[in-house]
């Protein structure tokens, strides 16, 4: 049975730096769940934030730079908050790992979980093209990253790959 890594606020875990959650209404997730498919992970709290938190954004680049130390995380009182993303992170990629996992669906626009659009780290709402750090981190290691709208492309997916 082919696992999935999940950011945990899609499946409704209060982990967002809000104390909400992004719950995914979806037959397939539940589906998934019910086959114990389900891997679930929130990158930051893994990394040792609290919930709640002040909101993140990456700073000048995308989660591929900040894995090669060309860009920061900072928080919204300006606090560098970088180390606790890449720890986050990497710990995603232990547990995906673990489980011989090839596929995650990922939560769009986060700073660690974003896949293919992020805020542009003006805290204004703005967001550009580019991944979060979770993101960047397991794809460089070969890990297919989707987004909670991709949920039928990930189906198709599962079924392409070899056992
Ligand atoms: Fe959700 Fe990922 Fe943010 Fe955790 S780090 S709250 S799983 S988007």
């Amino acid at each position: 049975m082919e696992k999935i890594l999940i950011s945990g606020c899609l499946l409704g875990m209060n982990v967002r730096y809000d104390n909400k959650n992004q719950s995914i209404e979806s037959e397939i997730v539940i589906k998934w769940q019910r086959e114990s498919r389900l891997v679930v992970v929130c990158p930051e709290v893994e990394g040792g934030l609290f919930v709640p938190r002040p909101p993140a954004e990456i700073v000048e680049g995308g989660g591929e730079d900040v894995l090669n130390g060309k860009a920061g995380i900072l928080n919204k009182n300006g606090e560098d908050v970088t180390a606790a993303f890449i720890r986050g992170a990497e710990i995603a990629l232990e547990l995906a790992k673990r489980f011989s996992i090839r596929i995650a669906i990922l939560k769009e626009k986060s700073p660690s979980c974003g896949s293919s659009s992020i805020y542009d780290g003006s805290f204004s709402g703005k967001r550009i093209p580019g991944q979060g750090v979770t993101a960047a981190l397991l794809r460089k290691n070969g890990i297919k990253v989707f987004s909670e709208k991709q949920l039928a492309a990930v189906q198709e997916y599962i079924g392409l790959l070899p056992n």
